[in-house]
């Protein structure tokens, strides 16, 4: 047995950990072993990813990239091959995912089974739209090849599935053209919620990945930071490249290091060394993309007693109101973020019967875990998102409960129907009861 974590670290838990070397042994080494779960990097923060007591298969031995085609951009690969690895082969190439989560340090398989989604939504949808066609293998030994043309009910049960309906073994995806690594980007200072809206109204037509940090211990109004980019087109262009060397956060503290003293301290230095920074410039797409990226094991800031994070999405028409509750909950309860994320998705229906995005607008914050205090404030929370007709990200949680989750995801009777009675995760036995 082996102790495992999710990325919050809320909790260390024994797992059976196999690895699975082989795609074509790999269906095998599942039916013998099942029941059990798949796990990529283990970069869901709550439980999505665990099985406490039970097996893992670990995908990291599924890591080659098995066909591409220069003429059409479809690249096929093992789920186990991270999105970094892809874009470091593709990018000098001219081709990228179009797709990539706030971290590239995820796997294929993991992105699929979260449906996870960039800055860029409104352009290209979530990673789940950029997927042509996958290979499941099931525990009872049954492998299904599920594309737009064939079994296409089994590809929107797994895109967004949690991992649930069977391990990806393999996946078809489509790469975007680009014509360098930059991106050109603005920064711009905003210092109200209305003021929010209104840029991330004004540069959907004309940009494509939006994204804004908001200082949510701000008294008076959100203020914040919002960034906006466009990929660098034309040949011969340069840009500055970013440093090979990571830091690593090299040790867990006792306590967390994030609390309102430093919360404070920190937002008010972002927030205006932003404001002077203000502007143009050129990024590449690492840094601007996945800016943790640098700090290896960031997560241990928080303490021995991890950290959680809160993410919701809540349609257009309620949004204004439920982001300036959210807002207003959180001041009261003394309790802050850092992170704190706030973008728009676009209208496109997602593609996954438990997919996340939909069209609206998502905030994702990250607090210290302060027990009792904590979850208080979360349950305040689920009443405004529940209200406003949103839902939770499961790839983000840890403690949602289950009504919460059935009325945020009305397909989930449908999604029942293709489980793989073989897998199960701490997630599913707390929010489908097995
Ligand atoms: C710093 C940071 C930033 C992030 N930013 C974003 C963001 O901007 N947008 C976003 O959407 N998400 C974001 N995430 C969340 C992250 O992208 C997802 O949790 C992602 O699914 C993690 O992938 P993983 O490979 O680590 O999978 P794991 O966390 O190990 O597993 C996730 C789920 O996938 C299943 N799974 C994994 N591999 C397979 C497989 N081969 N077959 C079937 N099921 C499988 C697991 O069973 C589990 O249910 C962020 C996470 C971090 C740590």
């Amino acid at each position: 047995m082996s102790k495992v974590h999710a990325w919050g670290r809320l909790g260390e838990y024994d797992h059976q950990v196999d690895i699975l070397r082989d795609r074509s042994r790999a269906p095998g080494q599942i039916r013998a072993g099942a029941p059990g779960l798949t796990f990529g990097m283990g970069r869901s923060y709550g439980d999505a990813c665990l099985n406490p007591g039970g097996r893992l298969w670990k995908t990291s031995g599924l890591d080659k990239l098995i066909a591409f085609d220069p003429q059409t951009g479809r690249l096929v690969c093992e789920a186990g091959v991270l999105l970094r690895d892809i874009q470091r082969v593709f990018v000098p190439q001219g081709w990228m995912l179009p797709v990539t989560p706030g971290t590239q340090m995820v796997t294929v398989g993991g992105a699929i089974a979260n449906d996870v989604h960039g800055k860029n939504h409104h352009v290209f949808g979530s990673f789940g739209d950029q997927i042509h066609a996958i290979v499941l293998a099931r525990t009872d030994g049954e492998i299904v090849h599920a594309s737009a043309e064939q079994n296409a009910d089994w590809l929107a049960a797994t895109i967004g599935g949690l991992g649930l309906t069977g391990v990806i073994m393999e996946a078809e995806l489509q790469l975007r053209r680009v014509d360098s690594p930059w991106l050109d980007a603005q920064t711009l200072p905003y210092n109200s919620l209305d003021a929010f809206f209104d840029l991330a109204h004004a540069s959907e037509a004309g940009w494509e990945h939006t994204v804004s940090w908001i200082d949510c211990m701000n008294r008076h109004d959100a203020r914040g930071i919002f960034m906006r980019a466009n990929h660098v087109s034309g040949a011969g262009q340069s840009g500055p490249m970013p440093s090979n060397k990571k830091k690593t956060m090299p040790f867990v503290p006792p306590v967390s290091l994030v609390n309102k003293p430093s919360l404070a301290v920190f937002n008010q230095l972002y927030f205006h060394l932003n404001r002077w920074r203000a502007g143009h410039s050129r990024v590449h797409y690492e840094p601007f993309n996945c800016p943790l990226d640098n700090l290896l094991e960031w997560n241990r800031m928080y303490g021995r007693r991890g950290f959680y994070q809160y993410q919701s999405v809540v349609p257009f028409a309620t949004a204004k109101n439920a982001i300036r509750s959210q807002l207003d909950e959180i001041q009261r309860s003394g309790q802050g973020s850092f992170l704190a994320v706030l973008k728009t998705f676009g209208e496109r229906q997602p593609r996954g019967l438990l997919s996340f995005p939909m069209p609206g607008v998502t905030l994702a914050l990250d607090f210290p875990n302060r027990g009792r205090k904590t979850l208080e404030l979360f349950e305040r929370l689920d009443r405004i998102v529940d209200e406003a007709g949103g839902r939770l990200y499961p790839a983000k949680d840890a403690r949602m409960p289950a009504e919460l989750f059935r009325a945020g995801y009305p397909k989930l009777n449908e999604f029942l129907g293709y489980r793989d009675p073989g897998i199960a995760s701490a997630m599913s036995r707390r929010l489908m009861g097995d």
